[in-house]
C-alpha cells in the first residue's frame, strides 16, 4: 500500500509541549474532529487503529474468545428490564423508530444476556464472546478529545459461566486478558477496584491536564481504589495518595443480568476503550518532534522522501516496497527537503529513506527512531526493508 502525501491532509502542525494525545493525532492528520465528541480516523489513524485492534484480536483468540458482531440497535425494553435505562438515564442515546424505541449501541451487556438467554440453558462450559465496534453515549459535555467522547470504539468481552467453580477461573482469565493486552502496548497500567468488590478498572496515570478520574493508592498495603479524595484505605486504614488517571478498561460481574436462566448463571463482562487508548498511546509514544511508535504499533513501514529530480525513481521504489506487503508513505509534495524531513519525524514511520541526486548508487536510511543515517545503495535498502 502506498499513501501519497499530496493526497492526504497535509500540512501538518508541529507538536507543542502541552499537547495531549488527541491534539497530537489531530496535528499529524491521523484524526479529525467532525463534531464535539466525534472524530473520524483518517488514513494514518485507521492504520494505527488496525495495529491496535490486531493486538486485541490476537490476545482474545489466544484466550479462547470468539468474535461476534451484534446489532448497533437494541430494544429499549431490554434496558428497562435490566434497570439500567433508569440508572444511565440521559446518557443513553435513544431512537424512536417505526418498530418501537431503540438504544443506539451504548454497551452490549443487555443484548448479550438476551443472546445467551436464547440458548435456553445454562451452558455446561463457559461461553466466551467478544467484539470490537463503535459505541454511542449521549455525553452532554464531551471532553479531552478521544478520552470522553460521544462516539467511540470499544472492545468488549463477555462470559456466560455457571455459578460454580468455573466462574472465578473465567474471571481471572478475563482480567489477565485485559492486563496482558494493555501491557503489550507499553503503557504502565494499574488495577484499581470500585466500591463493589466485583468491579475493577485498569487505569493509566495521566499527570498532565487530563482530569478524567482520580485513583487512590494506599501507601501501606498498595491497594488501589477508585473514589474522590478518600483519605484512608478501606482495607487497612492506611494513608492514601491520589493519582490522576485515565480509565482504559473495566471488568464487572453481573449477578442479575442473566438471572432468568435456571440454574442462574453469571455474566462477566469487560471492555477496553480503544479510542481513548489511541489518545493515551499517542501521548506515551511521542515527543515534541513527533511520534516514536514501537514496531508493533508503527502504522506504516517506510517514509520515503525524494528530491524533485528523483520523483519517478521514488514511485518505482515505493511500488517495490509495497509489493513486499509493506505500507509506504511517499512524500511527493512540492515542499523543501527540510520540510519533508521534519514531517517524516512528525508522522513516525518505522524506517525513513531519503533519496537525493546520488540515487540509486546511494540513499540515506534510518530505522527505528535512531538519529543516525546510514548511506547504502538502493538495492541494499530493499534487502534491509524486506528482512525487517
Ligand atoms: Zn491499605
Amino acid at each position: 500500500m502506498i499513501l501519497k502525501l499530496t493526497r492526504c491532509w497535509a500540512p501538518f502542525e508541529p507538536f507543542l509541549p502541552g499537547d495531549q494525545g488527541t491534539k497530537r493525532l489531530e496535528k499529524s492528520a491521523y484524526i479529525t474532529k467532525t463534531s464535539p465528541g466525534c472524530y473520524a480516523l483518517l488514513p494514518l489513524g485507521r492504520l494505527l487503529y488496525s495495529k491496535v485492534s490486531s493486538i486485541l484480536h490476537a490476545e482474545a483468540e489466544r484466550r479462547g474468545y470468539l468474535r461476534i458482531h451484534a446489532s448497533c440497535l437494541q430494544r429499549y425494553a431490554l434496558w428497562e428490564r435490566s434497570g439500567r435505562a433508569r440508572s444511565l438515564g440521559k446518557s443513553l442515546a435513544q431512537l424512536d423508530l417505526a418498530r418501537g424505541t431503540f438504544v443506539l449501541n451504548a454497551s452490549q451487556e443487555e443484548q448479550l444476556a438476551e443472546i445467551f438467554h436464547r440458548q435456553a440453558r445454562t451452558p455446561a462450559k463457559p461461553m466466551r464472546l467478544y467484539q470490537l465496534s463503535e459505541r454511542v453515549r449521549n455525553e452532554v459535555r464531551p471532553a479531552h478529545g478521544l478520552i470522553r467522547s460521544v462516539s467511540f470504539h470499544l472492545a468488549d468481552f463477555y462470559v456466560l459461566a455457571g455459578q460454580l467453580d468455573g466462574a472465578s477461573e473465567e474471571a481471572e482469565n478475563l482480567k489477565s486478558l485485559l492486563r496482558g493486552t494493555l501491557s503489550s502496548f507499553g503503557v504502565p497500567v494499574m488495577q484499581a477496584r470500585h466500591t463493589t468488590a466485583e468491579a475493577i478498572s485498569f487505569y493509566v496515570a495521566s499527570p498532565d491536564t487530563t482530569k478524567q478520574c482520580m485513583v487512590n493508592e494506599c501507601s501501606e498495603c498498595s491497594l488501589a481504589f477508585r473514589g474522590l479524595s478518600s483519605k484512608s484505605c478501606p482495607d487497612c486504614a492506611g494513608p492514601t495518595s491520589h493519582i490522576r488517571a485515565v480509565e482504559l478498561a473495566d471488568f464487572v460481574v453481573h449477578e442479575k443480568m442473566a438471572s432468568e436462566l435456571k440454574p442462574s448463571p453469571l455474566l462477566i463482562s469487560a471492555g477496553i476503550g480503544v479510542s481513548r487508548l489511541l489518545a493515551v498511546l499517542a501521548a506515551v509514544w511521542s515527543d515534541e518532534r513527533g511520534f516514536l511508535w514501537p514496531r508493533i504499533l508503527a502504522p506504516y513501514d517506510l517514509h520515503l522522501a525524494a528530491c524533485t529530480d528523483r520523483r519517478e525513481e521514488a514511485e518505482a521504489f515505493a511500488s517495490k516496497v509495497s509489493d513486499m506487503g509493506k505500507v509506504v508513505v511517499l512524500d511527493d509534495r512540492d515542499v523543501s527537503f527540510s520540510r519533508k524531513l521534519i514531517d517524516s519525524s512528525l508522522l513516525g514511520g518505522w524506517a525513513t529513506i531519503v533519496m537525493g541526486k546520488r540515487y540509486p548508487d546511494a540513499c540515506e536510511l534510518k530505522v527505528d527512531r535512531e538519529d543516525k543515517w546510514h548511506q547504502i545503495t538502493a538495492e541494499a535498502a530493499l534487502v534491509k526493508l524486506s528482512s525487517d
